[in-house]
């Protein structure tokens, strides 16, 4: 217990080095004139986190240009408040209702930032499209309700078996995608294999019977400083799942078709036509 705390502290911190890193990157992208008179100052408070562990990340992460106030409840009730509120209606913004994960435009975002990552980080990254077996057969068998324990199960099994920095969504109906940051085709497939192995071996209770499900999968990776849109690493991803599908269901397809992906400034899509295409495409 105390270890599984260590480590979600341990995520939590690593989440935030990467927020502050991305932040960093936008404002110098976006605010190219620091002569300029016009000035904004960002505040943001996070919970949970002693000045001395500030110090250690700001050394190791290089953000010195960061400025830190130590705040405790009592004196700055109001502003604690207000945060909270933020956190939490950003939260429910982000969030699918029936499973708590993240929903496709949260998870559009998280993708976008994590090809910005792998772009400046040569680092390698794997996108996985997650869809139920004859899923239509347990509505029409056993109900609509007895469907959505089906999917609030493999939610659950999605969010716990899942590193810290990896981002599972809802993205439709009966399917699902997960984010792997660092995980590459072998690694990627090593996972969804032992997820796929797990969920199927799950009793799944319902109010009028316990029913199994599959599921089937498709994984896009790629690695180093590519052209890749996250619309191309979704379509990629879902023909292999397509594949997996044909292949007899309940099996997962990986696809290298990105990997490496030669890099040619020339024809670089910049961030924002990355958005505007991603976003165009829904
Ligand atoms: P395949 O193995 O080829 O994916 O077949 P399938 O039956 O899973 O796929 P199909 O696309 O034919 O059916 C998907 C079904 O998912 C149809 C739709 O009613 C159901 N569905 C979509 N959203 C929800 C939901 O939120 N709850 C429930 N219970 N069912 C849902
Ligand atoms: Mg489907
Ligand atoms: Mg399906």
């Amino acid at each position: 217990m105390q270890k599984r705390l260590h480590n979600l502290h341990q995520d939590s911190l690593d989440s935030l080095t990467a927020e502050l890193d991305m932040l960093r990157q936008l404002i110098a992208e976006s605010a190219p004139f620091p002569d300029a008179e016009q000035q904004l100052a960002l505040t943001r408070i996070i919970p949970g986190i002693t000045m001395k562990e500030w110090d250690e990340l700001s050394e190791a992460g290089g953000f010195s240009e960061w400025f830190a106030i130590n705040l405790d409840n009592s004196s700055f009730h109001n502003l604690t408040n207000l945060q909270r509120v933020i956190d939490e209606l950003t939260r429910r913004s982000e969030r699918d209702p029936l499973t708590g994960l993240y929903n496709k435009q949260a998870f559009e975002n998280k993708l976008l930032m994590e090809l910005q990552r792998v772009e400046r980080s040569n680092g390698q990254l794997s996108l996985a499209i997650i869809d139920l077996d004859n899923f239509k057969n347990i509505n029409d068998t056993y109900g609509h309700h007895c469907g959505d324990e089906v999917i609030r199960t493999l939610a659950d099994l999605l969010d716990a078996s899942t590193r810290g920095y990896d981002h599972a969504a809802r993205v439709g109906g009966e399917e699902f995608a997960l984010l792997l940051p660092g995980a590459g085709p072998l690694r990627a497939k090593a996972m969804l294999d032992r997820l796929c192995s797990m969920f199927a071996d799950t009793y799944i209770k319902c109010k009028e019977a316990t029913v199994q499900c599959t599921f089937s999968a498709g994984v896009a990776s790629l690695k180093g400083r590519n052209t890749a849109t996250g619309h191309d690493l979704f379509n990629i991803a879902d023909k292999a799942l397509y594949q997996a599908k044909n292949a007899g269901k309940n099996q997962v397809h990986v696809t290298r078709q990105l990997i490496e992906f030669e890099y040619d400034r020339s024809t670089m899509v910049h961030s924002n036509e990355k958005q505007f295409l991603f976003s165009g495409s829904k």
